[in-house]
């Protein structure tokens, strides 16, 4: 082991570099990116930026971006604040609330950059194992909320659809560790627009809800990085002044600005086509005697035996997709990020094989 550095900070002693150490792979079903690209109308004005675009600052807290969101969601644009992706508003918004040392809760399995970014700003993580799939039978994957608000965090995480599961969290539950919450709500929806379902309403109501989105992955545009928040403006205005300003490139904004205004039919398309060549997925996978669980998102997560030995043949026959070994009540699971029709084709090609020649 390395030895510390006399100056380095104390509370990064625990922190390892993220580095999930992906190798160049022909098809890469491991992000849940958008696999039909670009919209249209984004991909023009990417082409065409200006080359003063790169030489100035891009503005401050990018303005008219938030107004358009705003317009999108029916708040006002004090309401928004945007980031270099949804990772960057999640860490921004976990140093504006969370003293050094205070706890982030949040259900177990989930996104794993959450205890990371705790990690991060010297806070304390607090992963509650989700309900038994047996006692939530009629809810599919649920989190613990009574035991996640028996840890009384200062943040408490939750993820919906969440990763890696697919599940929507029920909406009563997110009532009510909003109504019993001490501490700051969020609601990470990074792949809402593929459930059609959304907590933004519940903002109105309560000053300590802040929704998290993305522009990565309905919309096509993770390589810019843009996600962006939802609460109320004196919330809002705790992560923007955290964030800082300058953090979204002038690259980004303006791609989303053109994503935002001209390209909404391209995107609603390919949300409609991901939801039924998911169900499609799925269907493919029972028919191999697999039990894929039900996924609100643009990925299917699939319980398999010797996860990582299974991905790792995938990979072999140039697919890959993410193995998640011991979920809570799972077991070892792949997650397969959902594209075009023949790009699935293609990962079931790869995937029989590698089944047999792992469990035989
Ligand atoms: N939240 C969830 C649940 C995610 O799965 C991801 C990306 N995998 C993110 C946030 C971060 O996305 P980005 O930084 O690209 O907006």
């Amino acid at each position: 082991m390395q030895e510390r550095l006399a100056f380095a900070r104390a509370a990064y002693d625990a922190v390892a570099l993220y580095d999930p150490k992906r190798t160049a792979v022909e098809l890469d079903l491991t992000d849940n990116t958008n696999l039909w690209g670009i919209p249209p109308t984004a991909e023009r004005t990417l082409r065409e930026m200006p080359v003063a675009a790169v030489t100035r600052y891009p503005t401050l807290y990018a303005a008219e971006l938030k107004a358009e969101l705003a317009l999108l969601h029916g708040v006002s644009a004090d309401m928004i604040v945007t980031g270099c992706g949804s990772d960057d508003i999640l860490d921004s918004a976990m140093r504006a609330f969370g003293e050094p040392g205070e706890l982030v809760a949040g259900s177990e399995p989930s996104f794993a950059m959450i205890p990371i970014f705790a990690q991060m700003n010297a806070l304390r993580w607090r992963g509650i194992s989700e309900r038994s799939t047996t006692a939530a039978q009629h809810t599919g994957h649920q989190p613990d909320i009574d035991a996640l608000l028996a840890t009384t965090p200062k943040i408490l995480y939750l993820c919906s659809p969440n990763n890696p599961t697919g599940a929507l969290i029920a909406r009563a539950s997110i009532e009510r560790a909003i109504a019993h919450a001490r501490g700051v709500v969020f609601i990470d929806e990074a792949y809402a627009e593929f459930a059609g379902v959304s907590s933004i309403d519940l903002v109105a109501r309560s000053e300590r809800v802040l929704i998290i989105r993305t522009m990565s992955k309905a919309y096509g545009l993770a390589g810019l990085r843009l996600g962006y928040a939802i609460g109320q403006p004196s919330l809002v205005m705790e992560v923007e002044k955290s964030r800082g300003p300058y953090k979204l490139n002038a690259m980004a904004e303006r791609v989303a600005l053109s994503a935002l205004r001209y390209d909404s039919e391209w995107v609603a398309e390919h949300v409609a086509l991901a939801v039924t060549l998911r169900e499609r997925l799925a269907g493919a996978l029972r028919a191999m005697g697999l039990a894929p669980m039900p996924s609100a998102a643009n990925f299917v997560c699939v319980p398999v035996a010797q996860c990582v030995a299974v991905g790792q043949a995938m990979r072999t026959r140039g697919v890959a997709v993410r193995p998640f070994p011991a979920l809570p009540h799972v077991g070892d699971a792949l997650r397969i990020s959902v594209g075009p029709w023949p790009l699935m084709e293609r990962m079931l090609s790869a995937l029989a094989p590698a089944l047999r020649e792992v469990n035989g």
